[in-house]
């Protein structure tokens, strides 16, 4: 059996390490591979998987656009306008989206916390859409600040039509005086370690920063959030967690034991990056 992570720069991905190791150990007879391609190679690529592949992952930037050659998408991927896990089912391309459930896990028992809680959302891409949702659902109160702000205006404006009046709005300054904040951007992410994406005093006070980013795992933002006496969380739970999701909907689950195991040695090559 093949899986496959589709994308178009993997070489830093992590996710063949840990779905690798739990296949092997758990005893499955199937890897999970990188495969790069460029758009007009997309006809070809989905022809290919639909004989071969079990099931596959896929990242930026293919995320909206795999939509075009499955056969069937979740209501919730549907909602969220992005695919990130495929299911094979015999021939039949059925598109799911698990990051969303890789971002709630990763934040442990905060959730119920949430709700009422003011939150800066920085970023306007495929993330922060699917990070919104969350927050939202948790009853959240968003405020979206993205570099070009009209794509913010434009992430809040559709939002505001799924969920309660002012839970959401376009912020063009960062605020203060954040329960939470939530790097959604691609600022600090290798190779351009030194960016900030916002500036370091808006951390006064915050309780808990979030960094979707996990090379490197402790981003400068991230570090001047501790300085500051958040809770950090880094990105490296929210891949786990989606990934794990989607071995549960390509049917295979894994032991505890299995599990602690792929995380940990998931978590030691992520800090080499460090
Ligand atoms: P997109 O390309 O869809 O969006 C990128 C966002 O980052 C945009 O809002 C863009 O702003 C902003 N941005 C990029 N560079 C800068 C910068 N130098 N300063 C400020 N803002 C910037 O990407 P995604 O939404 O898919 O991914 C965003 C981040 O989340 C990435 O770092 C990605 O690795 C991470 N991620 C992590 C996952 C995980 O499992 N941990 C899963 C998915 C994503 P603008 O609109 O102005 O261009």
């Amino acid at each position: 059996m093949h899986y496959f992570l589709l994308g178009r720069k993997l070489s830093h991905s992590l996710s063949p390490l840990f779905q690798n190791l739990l296949l092997k150990q758990r005893g499955i007879l199937a890897d999970y591979s990188l495969l790069e391609f460029e758009p007009e190679q997309a006809a070809d690529v989905f022809a290919h998987l639909r004989a071969q592949a079990a099931g596959f992952n896929i990242t930026v930037p293919y995320k909206q656009l795999c939509m075009e050659y499955i056969d069937e998408i979740t209501p919730l991927a549907a909602a969220v306008g992005a695919v990130n896990t495929v299911v094979n089912d015999k021939g039949r391309l059925v598109g799911y989206n698990t990051d969303g459930q890789g971002f709630l896990r990763s934040l442990g028992n905060l959730p119920p916390i949430l709700k009422g809680k003011n939150v800066l959302l920085l970023g306007a891409g495929g993330a922060a859409r699917m990070i919104a949702m969350q927050l939202l659902e948790c009853g959240a109160r968003v405020k979206i600040h993205n570099r070009t702000f009209e794509k913010a205006e434009d992430l809040a404006a559709e939002l505001q039509k799924l969920f309660p009046q002012g839970m959401i709005q376009a912020v063009e300054q960062p605020q203060q005086g954040m329960f939470m904040i939530v790097n959604a951007t691609s600022a600090g992410m290798y190779p351009h370690m030194e960016e900030m994406p916002i500036d370091d005093g808006y951390l006064c006070g915050v309780k808990v920063v979030f960094d979707c980013i996990y090379n490197p795992l402790k981003t400068r933002f991230l570090a001047a959030a501790e300085q500051a006496g958040a809770q950090i969380i880094d990105g490296l739970d929210m891949l786990w967690y989606q990934g794990l999701a989607a071995q549960h909907l390509w049917g295979n689950d894994f032991p505890e034991t299995l599990r602690t195991e792929a995380y940990t040695a998931l978590r030691m090559e992520a800090s080499k990056n460090d």
